[in-house]
């Protein structure tokens, strides 16, 4: 039987439906999209007194953050020498403390609201698909020590079995702070505790135009959408790779990736210990690379890029096949097991595969987390409420330069996924 073309995670939860109702006259700000950036700035802002209206095309969680493989990892996504040879030591320093304090952002979020989302520390791993990329695992755990006092380990060859069922990688490096939870659980808790807060929640009401304009001299903005019109102080933007024709500015800048994931049957006890002694989350090291682990009931989920272009039916039905066979690349003990659900999403990249956030024509975003998203859109979110409310939180990210295409040559429709997609296929092959 062919696989469920629906994501596993959102039948483990109910998602919250919030009562439809009319759109507030005024706000104080108005936040588009309602997943982890948006929420989690719905939270803190409401929590601080503001009236914050939440806007959602679909609804709660719909985007990114219910369909993603729940790893709540460190880091970012380019490696910590180009960090540095890009924004100089003392950034590139913050840059990876926040990234660090994300998780911890993540865990107390979790721990405050009560959301029972199977969060757990249980370490992320990355495997060496060449020597060469093992080889490196040294050098980083060398400048990651020095320059952030931040232990990993460097698991050998020989040992890699305490770590993996899988005989087909060079080594592994471990992180013990990372952690895993189920995402749609996660996002489905984020939003009650906005709403408890005070945050009101939109579905189905899709942002079509934004205009500025003052009202009693307050600058401000009208935002129109499809369940009417309303006035906010300030605009806060979420939309990550679903960003749209409401925001074109900020559509240019951002790539729209489609990732997807299987999830097999539950597997026996035996099996699952097997295949991830202990429990970790696991990426490896190709540009084109899989990430899996065991989801909490011990399916195992297995995600990548098995289609460059955002989720549509054929590209979801295709990837079933593409990452079945990934998946017994790496486990062949797991070739007569069933794949019961598959799904797609969205990811967004910049073009410096950088998380950005700030203000552009004088909308605050964040957007740009390249697959980092879960730790990194929740933190951004509260920090970029901290900054609207007036305070002045540290932000490593905001003033870098957010760069747009080479030659201005990208509208926000991506044609050159395709080119992208081999350019990195041919990258994995001679790297
Ligand atoms: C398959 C997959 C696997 C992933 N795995 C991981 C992982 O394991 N670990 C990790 O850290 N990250 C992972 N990510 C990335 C992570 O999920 C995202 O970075 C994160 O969820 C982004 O959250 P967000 O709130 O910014 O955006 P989203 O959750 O994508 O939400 C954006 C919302 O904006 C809404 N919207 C867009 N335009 C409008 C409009 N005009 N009006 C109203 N609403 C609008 C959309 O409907 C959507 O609901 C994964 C992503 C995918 C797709």
């Amino acid at each position: 039987m062919p696989p469920s073309e629906h994501n596993f995670w959102l039948t483990t939860t109910e998602m919250p439906q919030p009562a439809p109702s009319p759109l507030p006259e005024t706000v104080d700000v108005a936040i588009i999209g309602a997943g982890f950036t948006g929420l989690s700035a719905a939270r803190t802002l409401a929590q601080r007194g503001a009236t914050v209206a939440v806007l959602e095309a679909e609804t709660i969680g719909w985007g990114a953050s219910s369909r993603n493989g729940g790893m709540v990892l460190t880091g970012l996504k380019l490696g910590v020498n180009k960090l540095i040879s890009l924004y100089g030591r003392e950034r590139t320093q913050r840059m990876y403390a926040a990234s660090l304090a994300s998780i911890d952002c993540v865990e107390q979020i979790v721990r405050e609201e009560n959301i029972s989302c199977d969060f757990s520390r249980s370490g992320h791993l990355e495997v060496a698909c060449k020597q060469k990329h093992f080889d490196d695992y040294a050098r980083q755990v060398e400048v990651i020590a020095r320059e952030f006092n931040h232990r990993l380990r460097i698991v050998p060859r020989g040992e890699l079995q305490s770590e993996i069922g899988s005989s087909i990688y060079y080594g592994g490096m471990v992180d013990e702070i990372s952690a895993g939870l189920n995402p749609a659980r996660y996002v489905a808790g984020l939003s009650k505790a906005a709403a408890n807060a005070g945050a009101q929640i939109f579905e189905g009401t899709k942002v079509q135009k934004i205009e500025r304009e003052s009202r009693q001299s307050s600058p401000g903005w009208r935002v129109i959408t499809s369940g009417g019109a309303l006035w906010a102080r300030n605009l806060f933007v979420g939309t990550s790779g679903y960003t749209g024709a409401a925001t074109p500015a900020l559509r240019k800048k951002i790539i729209p990736i489609g990732s997807y994931i299987i999830t097999t049957e539950v597997l026996p006890e035996a099996l699952a210990r097997q295949l991830s002694p202990r429990n970790r989350m696991i990426y490896d090291s190709k540009n084109y690379l899989y990430y899996y682990r065991l989801t909490p009931d011990n399916r195992l989920l297995f995600g990548g890029r098995a289609a460059f272009f955002p989720e549509a039916a054929d590209s979801i039905r295709r990837s079933a096949e593409i990452l079945r066979r990934g998946m017994i690349d790496v486990y062949p003990q797991l070739r007569e097991v069933k794949v019961e659900y598959v799904w797609g999403g969205t990811l967004d990249f910049a073009f410096d595969i950088m998380p950005h956030a700030g203000q552009m024509d004088g909308i605050y975003y964040a957007v740009g987390y390249a697959g980092h998203g879960v730790a990194m859109a929740t933190w951004q979110g509260q920090k970029m409420a901290e900054l609207i409310a007036g305070e002045k939180p540290g932000n490593p990210f905001v003033g870098i330069p957010f760069p747009g295409a080479p030659l201005g040559l990208y509208n926000g429709k991506p044609w050159f996924l395709p080119f992208a997609g081999a350019w990195y296929k041919f990258l994995d092959w001679v790297s």
